[in-house]
């Protein structure tokens, strides 16, 4: 799932500063599961902001909604109505979502809430941990299904580099070096040939580096 993390309250109360009415829009997706900007946190950051500007005599209209969805047209067109009553749009979905908003409604300040952090997985409750960098030609498949890329701080494709020890990355003690879990893995799996097998050097274009990504599935275009 896309992670991430609520601003700080006083960078949210700054950036909203100059609106009277402002609707606050979460979505029921990857920061609900990580519990940064669903229906629940919507709810906690409309109470704080509510406070903040009661107690800076200044009070503002807020309104809340969630949607299913917030990247996907499909739901954001049901804003429609609340969006024409605001101000201001605050997102409190990925940055996705804060684009989605922004393109569909052209003539509204949309308002990122949150800060938008990585595709991970939930190592343990309340710990998420980054597991893909979307470098769109996946490796799992011969690194033991462990990425070499978002794991190992320098992406290298053929590790580990000399900065390895006791099975930890050189840049601290508590990061495990993601070329020792490639090779205990592959251990483990009876297939250390795989890692005899030097890799190729990365081609990042189809990472970003050829441009802004897209995919079209012409069996699903109108
Ligand atoms: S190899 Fe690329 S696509 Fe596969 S998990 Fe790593 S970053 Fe993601
Ligand atoms: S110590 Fe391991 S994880 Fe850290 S940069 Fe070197 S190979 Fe990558």
């Amino acid at each position: 799932m896309i992670t991430a993390e609520r601003k700080p309250l006083e960078e949210i109360l700054q950036s909203v500063s100059s609106f009277d009415r402002i609707l606050i829009v979460g979505c029921n997706e990857c920061v609900t599961v990580c519990a940064a900007g669903g229906r629940k946190e919507v709810g906690l950051l409309a109470s704080a902001l509510n406070m903040s500007m009661l107690k800076a005599g200044r009070p503002v209209q807020l309104t809340e909604h969630t949607l299913e969805r917030q990247c996907d047209p499909e739901y954001v067109d049901e804003l429609a109505q609340l969006v024409t009553g605001a101000d201001a749009i605050l997102s409190m979905a990925c940055g996705c979502g804060v684009q989605e908003l922004a393109r569909r409604y052209r003539d509204k300040p949309v308002l990122p809430a949150l800060n938008t952090k990585f595709m991970g997985a939930a190592e343990r409750p309340g710990v998420w941990a980054e597991r893909c960098a979307g470098c769109g030609n996946c490796v799992l498949g011969v690194t033991g299904g462990i990425c070499p890329i978002a794991r190992c701080s320098k992406r290298l494709m053929n590790g580990p580099c000399g900065g390895s020890g006791n099975g930890k990355c050189e840049i601290s003690d508590e990061v495990d070096c993601a070329w020792q879990l490639i090779w205990d893995r592959l251990k483990a799996l009876g297939k250390t040939d795989l890692y005899e097998q030097n890799m190729d050097a990365k081609d990042w274009r189809p990472a970003g580096g050829g441009g802004p990504r897209r995919i079209v599935r012409e069996d699903l275009t109108e």
